[in-house]
């Protein structure tokens, strides 16, 4: 067996992130085409951990949805390959990994969730920085532009609508329906590999299918930024076929982790948390065509919030 250790991937990986840094701009990035003037974005990283940016371009304006956490310049990428038409950005929700880049556009309007606004001041209103994964602590002074359930972004012939629902995997999610391509941008809300939803209910992320599945006419692609993108937009009848096999008491497995988190070595996490991911008793894992749902086993229905229930957590709780 070759020793795959975290401490040595680790520096392996940050080696290759560094060498990569020194190439040019166009070599840390690639970029696919989704639809007509919407282009994915993927940053170079050896693990699949980074998600993607997506950019939509307008008459007047283009849009980059989730900077990302990639250490490398973003902003130069799509200036020199992708558009140079004024760029705005969104974000889908607060997360380090969705929003640390955010600095490289800070002259420009950054639209997110009220929420996400309240979430990043707070981090900055503490100091609380993270690094990425060159060591760089860079800082997005941008305070944040609040967008809300219907509020309109409009690049010039294109429209883009926020769509708020109950946030199942982060507080200060907001979706945004690209109108005029016929195109959902779901965040972690609605993933390919897996919807992580710990302490919602099943039924309350059902409820947000329901809606979404109420303006399906609207758009036939959905955008995620982790485990794949795009998505045909029919993946929402299975999540709520997941959903409904959950509610009518079919049980996930307990095993929680993917294989990708189990077995990339790139994945550095230590051997205690994968177990706990693993083993944890209170989290479940249900499959059903192509869709994920880690939900909590206590939290099915609405109403057993109300009822006495256990947390799970993402990780193992800290030993004093
Ligand atoms: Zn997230």
């Amino acid at each position: 067996m070759i020793d795959t250790n975290p401490e040595f991937m680790t520096a392996l990986k940050k080696q290759l992130m560094a060498q990569v840094a020194e190439y040019p701009v166009n070599k840390q990035f690639d970029m696919r085409l989704a639809k007509p003037d919407t282009w994915i974005i993927i940053p170079f990283n050896p693990s699949a951990e980074t998600p993607r940016i997506h950019v939509l371009i307008g008459e007047k304006y283009a849009l980059v949805i989730d900077p990302t956490d990639t250490p490398y310049d973003l902003r130069t990428y799509i200036e020199e390959n992708v558009t140079d038409k004024p760029l705005l950005v969104a974000n889908t929700h607060s997360h380090h990994d969705h929003t640390y880049a955010n600095y490289l556009f800070d002259d420009c309007t950054i639209y997110m969730s009220e929420t996400c606004r309240n979430e990043l001041q707070d981090n900055r209103d503490n100091g609380r920085f993270r690094t990425d994964l060159l060591g760089n602590t860079h800082k997005s002074m941008n305070p944040g532009t609040v967008i809300k359930d219907g509020d309109i972004i409009d690049l010039g012939g294109r429209i883009i609508e926020a769509i708020a629902i109950t946030p199942c995997h982060a507080p200060s999610s907001i979706l945004y329906l690209d109108r005029t391509a016929g195109i959902l941008f779901t965040g972690d809300e609605i993933d390919p590999g897996q919807v992580n939803m710990w302490n919602t209910p099943v039924e309350t992320f059902r409820d947000n299918i329901v809606k979404l599945l109420e303006r399906r006419n609207e758009f036939d692609m959905i955008c995620a930024p982790h485990n794949g993108t795009p998505m045909h937009a029919d993946i929402l009848k299975y999540y709520l076929e997941n959903c409904d096999r959950i509610m009518s008491g079919i049980e996930g497995d307990l095993d929680v982790g993917s294989t990708t988190y189990l077995l990339n070595p790139f994945e550095n996490r230590p051997p205690e948390a994968i177990e706990y991911r693993r083993w944890d008793p209170v989290t479940r894992r249900s499959f059903w065509k192509g869709t994920a749902i880690n939900y909590n086993v206590d939290l099915i229905f609405n109403r057993q919030l109300n009822e006495p229930h256990r947390t799970a957590r993402t990780n193992p709780p800290k030993k004093d």
